[in-house]
């Protein structure tokens, strides 16, 4: 039985004070133990919150890391340095990151292994642009970000991916998709994932839809068969909602 995920995305925003103050507002003891509960602060953060979140249950993952091990890479971050201070998991190919940084799925596909060969979890993004779900070609075009980034991993490998699908014309947008629009991604993606591997694969790996996700829409969401909970970017910087929206997983 899969376990549902709530993941806060808090991308570029809260200085260490206002991380601090935002995990100290977040009340575990209202979390249901079913559900894993996750939030992403910036990287100068990730001690502090680790630190914070230890007598919680609320797990710290990464928003991005660098698929090299070390070396001549100014700026950016490693697996080994994000392992050093506790931090094991990660998420991958958010579409900021694909868009303003021109994260293609073939890097990406570089940075899961790299993640992978650290023993992390992998929170993977992936979806859609508007003009793709209006041509039609979404499900086209999430398989092949799958395919290209993921479906070369051995199938014990699925038991660090973790799956967001974020259509990116639902993130920041305050459009949402239906949660019959993401049911029916959601069971695509469950088929594919059948019809290259075993059952099993495609039954334990969680598959979180991202994109808009607010109080008021998140339990007809995350009620659905195959949708294993949510990635949440803007509404995860405010405690109340994003306590409402792990209650409602
Ligand atoms: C996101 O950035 O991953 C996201 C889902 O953002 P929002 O919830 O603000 O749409």
């Amino acid at each position: 039985m899969r376990k549902k995920i709530v993941a806060g995305n808090w991308k570029m925003n809260n200085n260490k004070r206002e991380t601090a103050e935002l995990i100290q507002a977040l009340k575990p003891l209202n979390f249901s133990t079913d559900v894993r509960v996750m939030i992403a602060p910036a990287f100068t953060h990730l001690v502090q919150a680790e630190e914070l979140t230890q007598v919680g249950r609320i797990e710290v993952l990464a928003q991005n890391m660098n698929a090299s091990e070390s070396g001549a890479f100014t700026g950016e971050i490693s697996a080994g340095m994000l392992h050093s201070i506790g931090i094991n998991k990660v998420i991958l190919g958010h579409s900021e990151r694909r868009a303003y940084y021109n994260e293609t799925d073939v890097a990406l596909k570089q940075k899961v292994e790299t993640a992978l060969t650290h023993d992390m979890e992998v929170v993977f993004c992936f979806g859609e642009e508007l003009d793709q779900r209006k041509a039609g070609t979404h499900f086209e075009v999430v398989q092949t970000q799958l395919e290209t980034a993921l479906f070369d991993l051995s199938a014990s490998q699925w038991s660090k991916i973790i799956l967001a699908y974020e259509p990116v014309w639902a993130i920041g947008t305050g459009e949402t998709a239906s949660p019959d629009q993401a049911q029916e991604m959601h069971a695509f993606i469950r088929g594919l994932i059948a019809s290259k591997y075993i059952q099993e694969v495609s039954d334990g790996v969680s598959i979180l839809y991202g994109g808009s996700v607010k109080p008021a829409n998140a339990s007809s969401i995350f009620s659905q068969a195959d949708v294993d909970g949510g990635l949440i970017g803007g509404a995860a910087l405010n405690a109340d909602d994003f306590t409402a929206i792990i209650q409602s997983a």
